[in-house]
């Protein structure tokens, strides 16, 4: 315990002396290319002082750090303002899958360069035809002798456009018969910097573009760059969603008090507190934090159990949503109608804007019941084409 404070205090104080005036509060939802190099940079000096893969096991070049100590790690990273993470793909997606289910010889290759943050990585998933159903992916992948050949396109591809890897879904094989569409999927790890690979923005209603259209025309990659049996895709996949979230979820958390203690002072600074709804809505929003927070804290603290992450996600994701629709009711008009250039407005609507992909990304809140009806209500399982 009270190594555990004076670890609150390093890292505390680490942030202080790192955490420069333009990192503070950069690359938040919405503003993912704000000073992007010195995100980068920060990234690496986060690395090289051995805080990035904190979770990650020692004989993976982590620190194995407790539950305990990762929570105060995101709690203290949030409270300091440190920026928007450019590697969060790469140290907390395809590194855990690399080390759960890649071959030594992947490991060897690719974790030193995400626990660096020397090579960025992104998640080709989803397509046009292949959102919530992913198993409809049509990206295909043939072998050319000692290659892998890819032809198909992704959709919302979050970072594609800094990344040097994508780890991507495609199928290497028709469904054999009688057999589920999940066969004859691979996960193959494919670097971005090729003639074979074309990344197209997508520019989002918050003005910005986090995320892309990747087409892949002939573009290659190594046969033993598939994870897993090829074929066997569709399992590595899902251990891959299965540690997107964690004790980082904390550190948003923190965030989302920051805002909301934020939006507290402008509704007092507007006069909005004066209105019996707003203040309504405000404690509600306050309630609802405090739901979430312990709920999340006893997740953490508990052997992993069904629906657990997915009520976590459904919670989050309309919180957010919530307070950026109560934003716009403490602007009143100027929300909607104010020019770009006052701070606060064009914080608020950023965050109003982006946080309608809340419910969408991640598993959408829709596809997120289901889970629950089916998994843990027990419900009949929905048909499925
Ligand atoms: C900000 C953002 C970043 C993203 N980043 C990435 C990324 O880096 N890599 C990547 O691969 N993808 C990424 N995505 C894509 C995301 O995973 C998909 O948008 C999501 O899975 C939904 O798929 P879709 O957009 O095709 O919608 P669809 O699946 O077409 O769904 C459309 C609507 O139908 C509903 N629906 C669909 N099926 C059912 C069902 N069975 N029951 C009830 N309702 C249903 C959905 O809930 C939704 O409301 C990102 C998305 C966003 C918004």
């Amino acid at each position: 315990m009270d190594d555990d404070q004076e670890f609150r205090r390093e890292i505390r104080d680490w942030l202080a002396a790192n955490v420069t005036d333009d990192l503070r509060g950069a690359g938040g939802a919405g503003r993912e290319n704000e000073v992007f190099e010195q995100r980068l940079a920060f990234a690496r000096k986060l690395a090289a002082a051995g805080w990035s893969t904190l979770a990650w096991p020692v004989e993976h070049g982590g620190r194995g750090a407790s539950l305990a100590r990762q929570v105060i790690f995101h709690e203290e990273y949030a409270r300091s303002g440190a920026p928007g993470r450019v590697d969060h793909i790469g140290v907390t997606m395809v590194g855990p899958t690399l080390m759960a289910l890649g071959s030594a010889a992947q490991q060897a290759r690719f974790l030193p360069g995400i626990a660096t943050a020397t090579e960025l990585w992104c998640q080709g998933y989803s397509e046009p035809g292949a959102g919530s159903d992913l198993a409809a992916v049509t990206t295909r992948a043939r072998l050319e002798g000692d290659e892998w050949v890819l032809t198909g396109q992704k959709v919302w591809t979050s970072l594609a456009h800094v990344a040097d890897w994508c780890f991507v879904l495609a199928r290497t094989a028709p469904v054999p018969p009688g057999a589920s569409r999940h066969a004859g999927l691979s996960y193959l790890l494919v670097p971005m910097r090729q003639a074979g690979v074309t990344v197209r923005p997508i520019r989002q209603l918050t003005g910005d573009s986090e995320f892309n259209e990747v087409f892949f025309d002939e573009a290659r990659t190594s046969r033993d760059l598939v994870v897993g049996e090829p074929g066997g895709g569709w399992r590595v996949a899902m251990a891959t969603l299965g540690f997107e979230r964690g004790a980082a979820t904390v550190g948003q958390q923190v965030g989302f008090q920051q805002d909301l203690d934020d939006l507290v002072a402008l509704a007092r600074r507007t006069g909005a507190v004066a209105d019996p709804a707003v203040r309504e809505r405000l404690t509600r929003a306050w309630i609802d934090l405090t739901v979430l927070r312990a709920h999340t804290l006893r997740v953490l603290a508990a052997p992993p159990a069904v629906g657990t992450a997915t009520v976590i996600k459904l919670l989050w994701s309309r919180w957010r949503q919530g307070i950026g629709e109560l934003a716009m009711a403490v602007l009143g008009p100027a929300g909607i109608a104010a020019p770009p250039g006052d701070a606060d407005v064009d914080r608020w609507r950023r965050l109003f804007l982006f946080s309608r992909a809340d419910t969408i990304y991640g598993g959408s809140n829709e596809i997120q019941r289901g889970i629950l009806a089916e998994r843990v209500l027990g419900l009949p399982r929905q048909d499925r084409r």
